[in-house]
Order: C-alpha cells, then structure tokens, then sequence
C-alpha cells in the first residue's frame, strides 16, 4: 500500500518518499485516513512504529490545504513530555516543511534553555508549535502567542501528558484553546485510568490501535539475568565486552546512580557518560547527539530517556534498575527494535527485586525464564516482599508523588 491509497495528497507522498519511508507503517495506514477524516483519534502502537509521521503528515496536509486560513497564527500545538521529543518532533517537521513550503513555521518551544530567543521566535508567529507544556505556560504568561486559532491539538506520549505530574500544566493549556478543534492522541500505552481520562477530552474519537502482527517473531528480544545487586556493574562491563555491544542505552533509577555507574564504566576502556535531568540543556542535547553519532558506546540514563527518544540502530537497552511501572517498561525497552529492527533488552534482577519483576511481567503477560551467567550467579536468595511489590498502582504515595514532582521538574 502506498502513501497516496491513504488519501495523502501527491505533495505530500513524495514528502515522505523523499524522507526515506518507502510505504506506511501499519500504524500510519490505521491512522492517516481517520486523520484526514477530521475526526478526533486515539491512537496506539507499539514504540518506534513510526507514530510521528502518522499524525504529522496528515496534518501538513490540512494545514498547507489552507495556508490563508490564519496568517501568522498558531493552528497546530503538538505537547510532548520532554524536551528532547520536542526537538525530535520539531525536527521532523521542519525538514517536511523546507520540502513543502519554506514559508511555513514550525516553533520548538521547551523549557532549561533562555526564554528568548523562543520569544522572539514566535514573533512573527508560526504556523505549528511544538512544546513541552511547563514552557508553553510561560509564553503564554508572557503573551508571546495565543493559541485562540488552534485547530488541531497532538498529544503526543498523551498518557504520559494526561498523568497526575503534567495534569495542572495540560489543564491550564487546554483552557487557552478553542473548543472546537481535532484532538489526536498518539501513546505506545494508556493505562485504563488515563483512557478515561482521555475520552472526557475527546470528541466522538476513534480508537485506532495496532497490535504486533500474530505469528511474527517479536521485534525486541527480552532477557532476565539474576545477579546480586552489588555486581551489576561488572557484570554490565563483561556483557558489554563479551558481546561487543557497541552502544547500549542503560537505565538506573537516580540521576546520581547515573552518574555514579556511567564512572565506573568509563575507568575501563568502554566509553560511558550519563544523561539525565540534572545536566544543562546545553549538555542534554550535546549528549544525546554524540550518542546517536556513536560517539558513546555506553549511555547510562534516568527515564529521562525512557519516552519517545528515536535512536536509529540502537541495538541494546539494560534496565540496571527495574523500572517503576509495567509502562514504564515498555517505553524503556521501546528505544531499541525501532523502525522493524530487531532489539535485544535485558533486566538485571536481585533477590530484592525479583518480586517487583514478577508483577512487571503479570502486568504485561510476560513469563521470561531467568539466565545466569557464569562467574556472576546470584549468592543471595530471593526475598518475599509483602504488597505489590513496589509496581506503580492506582493510588500514588507520597513516595510517588514526590517522584513524579522530581519528574516533572526534569523535563520542564
Ligand atoms: P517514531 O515511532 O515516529 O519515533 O518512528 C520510529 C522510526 O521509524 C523513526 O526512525 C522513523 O524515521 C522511522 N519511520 C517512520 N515511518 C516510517 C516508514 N513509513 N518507513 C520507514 N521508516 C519509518
């Protein structure tokens, strides 16, 4: 099937000819037509199905449809959780647009860099904004744009965007924009709390989800290597070596911790450094490009890195630490298998956090058998923890809340 059988215009089917997409992704032949339809859409897919261009190409098209229809005015905002999304999206569009019509103007708006500039940016006004929203809430205090023309409003990662961390922020954004408009709502996961959530802010939506394909071998392999905690590091070394990983994206729970192992990677002859939060933006983005130039062999990150980020051809993620939630999972070992690559992901497991595992995979029908490997086999049995373990529930702690309240301040 092609581009143009999606009802996509010439133009724009050699747009994305021209960026190298030969024929639609599943996803984008479920959700292009419903796009152009005009109807709102819920939309799921797994990571790194190709869930950027599904909503960006159609909406180009209206929007070039009708380039008299606002001049100068906003008629696009697409949210994202963090900044790096915000620069990845922006990115893509950017480089349709100069194909399209260079007069058209995308703003990339996001928060850790000077308020400026990005004023000044929008002075002129622009066509589409993408933003993170705590930025965005800033510019509009500062009436640097209105948003009173939007006609089309993207959330992308959108549980992420509707969760208790960014709910205040969303809501008072939503209360700038007109109420007629397309709501597209792009995640790889909606867990049920959100999906109701969702549907209050939808209109008539239609769901489009697309499921890996049956029979076929899943993209990303999954592996579970038991290990005491205190020997994961060297043991990160010797599968790192043993295997000739060139570049391994692997996560912790802390920014400390990603600091503290990405040190004790690099005093060998690997090539570590940490990404996370707590860096500048300045050097957020310079590490996360020399990543994906392979300047690094090893990026040791928070879940900072866990939504959306596209690194072409990364052919490993170790979860160091578990993650929080059964979603959080899926994001994390969603950086790798991207674009129908095959992955490979590994979760380090202790005797304190098989349990925590153990719920991890009932949330996500997983039953992996565990590995060792030899000269690292765990000393320390496992250890029964009462409750769920620790897996993100309905209820937040307090524990959680200050989590998400350190999160939230991470992506700005
Ligand atoms: P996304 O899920 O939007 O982050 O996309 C994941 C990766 O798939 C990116 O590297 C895209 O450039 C690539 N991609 C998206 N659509 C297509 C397509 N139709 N054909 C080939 N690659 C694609």
């Amino acid at each position: 099937m092609s581009f143009s059988a999606l009802g996509l215009v010439p133009l724009l089917a050699h747009a994305a000819a021209e960026f190298g997409f030969s024929a639609p992704t599943p996803i984008q032949r479920a959700a292009i037509p419903v796009v152009l339809s005009g109807r709102d859409v819920l939309a799921t897919a797994q990571t790194g199905s190709g869930k950027t261009a599904a909503f960006v190409l159609p909406l180009l098209q209206g929007l070039l449809a009708d380039t008299a229809a606002a001049p100068g005015r906003v008629r696009a905002l697409i949210l994202v959780p963090t900044r790096e999304l915000a620069a990845q999206v922006g990115d893509v569009l950017q480089r349709l647009t100069n194909q399209l019509d260079p007069s058209f103007k995308v703003a990339v708006v996001f928060g850790g860099v000077s308020i400026n500039p990005q004023m000044m940016a929008l002075r002129g006004g622009a066509d589409v904004v993408v933003a993170t929203a705590g930025r965005l809430l800033d510019l509009l205090q500062h009436n640097a744009l209105s948003l009173a023309a939007v006609e089309y409003l993207v959330l992308d990662e959108a549980d992420r965007l509707l969760d208790l961390d960014f709910s205040d922020a969303l809501a008072k954004v939503l209360a700038t924009l007109p109420e007629r408009r397309q709501n597209l709502f792009f995640s790889a996961t909606f867990p049920p709390a959100v999906q109701a959530l969702a549907q209050g802010l939808l209109n008539d939506p239609q769901w489009v989800a697309v499921e890996s394909e049956p029979g076929v071998a899943p993209a990303i392999v999954q592996r579970v290597i038991r290990v005491d905690a205190l020997r994961r590091t060297q043991l990160l070394r010797h599968l790192i070596q043993s295997n000739d990983w060139e570049r391994v994206l692997v996560f912790v729970a802390t920014q400390h911790a990603a600091e503290h192992v990405a040190a004790k990677l690099n005093r060998g002859d690997l090539f570590a450094t940490s990404f996370h939060g707590g860096l500048g933006q300045a050097a957020r983005k310079q590490t996360l490009a020399e990543f994906k130039d392979k300047r690094w062999g090893v990026l040791v990150t928070t879940d900072l890195a866990a939504r959306g980020i596209d690194i072409p051809a990364l052919p490993v993620i170790v979860n160091y630490d578990l993650p929080r939630s059964a979603d959080d999972y899926v994001h994390r070992i969603g950086r790798t298998g991207r674009a129908g690559e095959s992955g490979l992901a590994i979760s380090l497991v202790s005797a304190a956090t098989e349990a925590h595992f153990r719920l991890i995979e009932k949330r996500q029908n997983l039953n992996l058998p565990r590995e060792q490997i030899e000269g690292f086999e765990p000393v320390q049995p496992a250890i029964a923890v009462p409750g769920n373990g620790g897996v993100k529930g309905k209820r937040p702690s307090k524990k959680d809340r200050l989590r998400a309240a350190a999160k939230t301040a991470e992506s700005g």
